[in-house]
């Protein structure tokens, strides 16, 4: 059978975000058919430690049977209706008012969509849209970060700051700048190059993901809150990765005491059981929306407020909140942290090292010169990893040569040393090769 399908996906899945033609010559390396807790199993039985999450998302872990009940239960009784206009359905509205318990501030209100490229979309339309309200139609510009990753739509796309994931749009769309990464004095001179009379938002994500785990640096939130509310610059936050538990705290804005005017999610909002995603937004750009615009929001996805996907949310997050999985994922994190560190101290080429809360990165870094290596050496190190049963993820572009680490928030400690104890065997595999 593994053969078999090895042969049907090089033919007919054309997979997403992958060497297409390495794909094509050798077939998928694992074909997943069966998960449990932090682990997966593929068909030919093997099982792997999934130290990512799949793509950062599962974050309650493998084969929770309560999610596929909620899914049964919701799709027996009423799979789908729309949302449109005067429609509404239960789950989503049950959802709507949970999000806006946990979201911290006066984020009170959701728009829905099913990811967060979609979720990135949306917001890019709707501070668009509340400065034509309020009557300041250049307001427009999109400011976001250079190594920022906001998803693969062509507005998405086009604020995703790291570029290779710019060679398929061929001309970025227009009204999208981007600053240097975390820094204040890069986004203080944006500002005054482009003018804020131009600028609709500024977009980061509190911890970057795809970027290589860039965790902001203490007091940077608190300052870019007060230069957008100095310049009259909406805030957007990119929690599709951060939110729901993944760095300690329920969103990663709450570690900075920080709260933006919109908020985007997915990913964990479902645990990537089912796509769901969305834009928190403040009252007061709720108010203005509902109270200055007079035609109708022409914004809406088939599957925005989709009942099944938000009765998976519901449950999703009723098992965060039962299982203090925010907070297991704080401590797991130390611990994490505390093995990367071990690490850090029997390998002379790994360089920096963080986590927050079960978000983390080693760096690959030359022992002398503590430099970047001249070829990278962090996918010698993931594939070493994957052999002894451990998936990873690296990131490897503009001379990050680092291997990242997002596993489920029920990890706990035995597994985090199983973690630990892989990499360590895989480090040292590719230090033979040094
Ligand atoms: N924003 C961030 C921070 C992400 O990490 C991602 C995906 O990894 C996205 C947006 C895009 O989300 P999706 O792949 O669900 O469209």
């Amino acid at each position: 059978v593994h053969e078999m399908l090895i042969d049907l996906d090089k033919k007919h899945f054309i997979h997403p975000t992958s060497s297409l033609k390495q794909q094509h010559e050798s077939g998928a390396p694992f074909i997943f058919s069966s998960g449990e807790g932090v682990y997966l199993t593929d068909t030919k039985g093997r099982k792997v430690l999934e130290g990512m999450s799949s793509l950062w998302n599962v974050n309650i872990g493998y084969g929770r049977k309560e999610l596929a009940e909620a899914a049964y239960e919701q799709m027996s009784k009423l799979a789908f209706t729309n949302s449109f206009s005067s429609m509404s359905n239960e789950p989503a509205i049950r959802l709507a008012a949970k999000l806006a318990e946990l979201a911290p501030g006066n984020l009170n209100a959701v728009f829905f969509t099913s990811g967060g490229s979609e979720s990135n979309d949306t917001a890019y339309k709707l501070v668009r849209y509340y400065w034509k309200l309020k009557g300041l139609p250049d307001k427009k510009k999109i400011i976001s970060q250079k190594k920022g990753y906001h998803g693969v739509n062509i507005g998405a796309t086009s604020a995703t700051g790291i570029s290779p994931f710019h060679t398929l749009t061929n001309s970025p769309a227009p009204d999208f700048v981007h600053v240097d990464t975390f820094s204040i004095d890069s986004l203080k001179a944006c500002i005054e190059k482009e003018g804020a009379d131009n600028i609709a938002a500024f977009l980061t994500e509190p911890v970057q993901g795809a970027g290589g785990v860039n965790i902001a640096p203490e007091g940077y939130l608190q300052e870019v809150r007060a230069i957008c509310d100095e310049h009259n610059i909406l805030l957007i936050a990119d929690e599709v990765i951060t939110g729901f538990g993944r760095t300690g705290k329920m969103f990663a804005c709450e570690h900075y005491s920080v709260v933006p005017d919109l908020l985007l999610f997915a990913k964990g909002v479902t645990s990537g059981y089912i796509p769901l995603g969305g834009v928190m937004v403040t009252d007061a750009i709720h108010r203005e929306l509902v109270e200055r615009s007079d035609g109708t929001l022409l914004h809406g996805y088939t599957y925005s407020g989709h009942a099944t996907a938000c009765a998976v949310g519901l449950k999703n997050i009723e098992i965060l909140e039962r299982e203090n999985l925010v907070e297991n994922s704080r401590l797991m994190g130390e611990e994490l942290l505390n093995g990367f560190k071990e690490l850090q101290m029997e390998f002379d080429f790994i360089g920096e090292v963080r986590a927050l809360g079960l978000i983390g990165a080693i760096e690959m870094v030359h022992p002398i010169t503590k430099q970047r290596f001249d070829s990278f050496i962090a996918p010698r190190v993931s594939e070493e990893a994957a052999k002894r049963g451990l998936i990873v993820r690296t990131v490897v572009f503009e001379g990050m040569d680092t291997v990242v680490f997002s596993p489920p928030l029920i990890i706990n400690k035995q597994e985090v040393q199983e973690l630990i104890s892989i990499m360590r065997a895989a480090l040292a595999a590719v230090q033979e090769e040094l």
